[in-house]
């Protein structure tokens, strides 16, 4: 090997895994499929491979960074193509956002290539790269990861959470979904609030600071959540559907359609058909188990 680590795939986040790479001294060799993208990093002294399967043979840790899972089985077939004796081998960590099962499917590719794996998953933005701040998440075989972590943690707060290839992806995935769900509601509330002629920029800081108060009380859900029993009733579900009813209906008179509250309101509503309305509202969790 030439290089400290290889980087597939050299967009806004490649490039600022290569860039923060370079920072901490490594030496870093560079596979993109536009090669104009790899000049900037390598006037700063990053080796430029050809194919994906020159950069895997380049570095112990290959990096890939591309748009989708179909695009790293593609360098994957690439990089199996290269022979290399087993001490040789690099672990291929892939940083590509994928799904737990895409996750798994190539680090069963990347097995039958008899090449390791992690999957990792990227908390952070490009700017957030190399700083504490950036939170990466991986999953796979935990010696691989202790092996790999040193370059790992360059790039973020790196963290193992488990070897199942998919959890990585899974955590991710499970946080984002309620982060695109909460702001999708922070939406409908500054058009709603619209609706009167109430500026963003009058409702907004009392929204934030409101709903920042109330998310850390999911906390006290937990037990309920992961026991199953919802009879500690604090608000039960009767009471936050005819909440919920009354929000729908205000804002059609308003004559805005709250389509995410509609959404809450057809869970609550089963729950409540299934014979579940004195039950905490916890246990609106429950459909979405089902
Ligand atoms: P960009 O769109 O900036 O870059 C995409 C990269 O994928 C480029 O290197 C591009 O190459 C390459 N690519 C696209 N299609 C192909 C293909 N068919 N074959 C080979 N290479 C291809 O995306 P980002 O860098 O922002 O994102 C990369 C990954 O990182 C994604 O999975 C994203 O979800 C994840 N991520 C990004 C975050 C962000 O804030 N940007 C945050 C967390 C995760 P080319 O230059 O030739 O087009």
């Amino acid at each position: 090997t030439t290089s400290d680590v290889a980087v597939l795939g050299l967009g806004a986040m490649g490039t600022a895994l290569a860039d923060a790479l370079l920072d901490a001294g490594r030496s870093v060799t560079v596979w993109n499929r536009t090669p104009t993208k790899t000049q900037p990093l390598a006037a700063r002294g990053a080796t430029v491979a050809p194919t994906p399967a020159d950069a895997a043979a380049s570095a112990p840790v290959v990096i890939a960074c591309l748009l989708n899972h179909q695009n790293v089985m593609d360098a994957l077939v690439d990089v199996s193509q290269t022979d290399l004796s087993p001490a040789a081998q690099p672990i291929l960590v892939d940083l590509t956002t994928t799904t737990p099962a895409e996750a798994r499917r190539t680090a069963t590719a990347a097995a039958e290539a008899g090449r390791r794996h992690l999957d990792g998953a990227i908390m952070a933005i490009p700017s957030m790269i190399g700083r504490p701040e950036a939170a990466i998440l991986y999953s796979g075989d935990p010696e691989v990861y202790t092996e790999a972590e040193p370059t790992l943690q360059i790039l973020g707060t790196s963290r193992h959470v488990g070897g199942e290839p998919g959890l990585a992806s899974i955590r991710d995935l499970a946080l984002l979904s309620a982060m695109y769900t909460t702001f999708a509601g922070l939406h409908q509330a500054v058009a709603l609030a619209g609706s009167a002629g109430i500026t963003a920029a009058d409702l907004v800081p009392e929204l934030a600071a409101f709903v920042g108060a109330m998310v850390p009380s999911i906390q006290k859900d937990v037990p309920a959540f992961d026991s199953g029993d919802h009879t500690t009733v604090g608000q039960d579900l009767v009471f936050t559907r005819n909440a919920v009813d009354l929000i729908v209906r205000a804002a059609r008179e308003e004559g805005r359609e709250p389509s995410v509250l509609t959404a809450v309101q057809n869970v609550v509503a089963g729950e409540v058909e299934r014979g579940h309305g004195h039950l905490d509202t916890s246990a609106m969790i429950e459909a979405f188990r089902r």
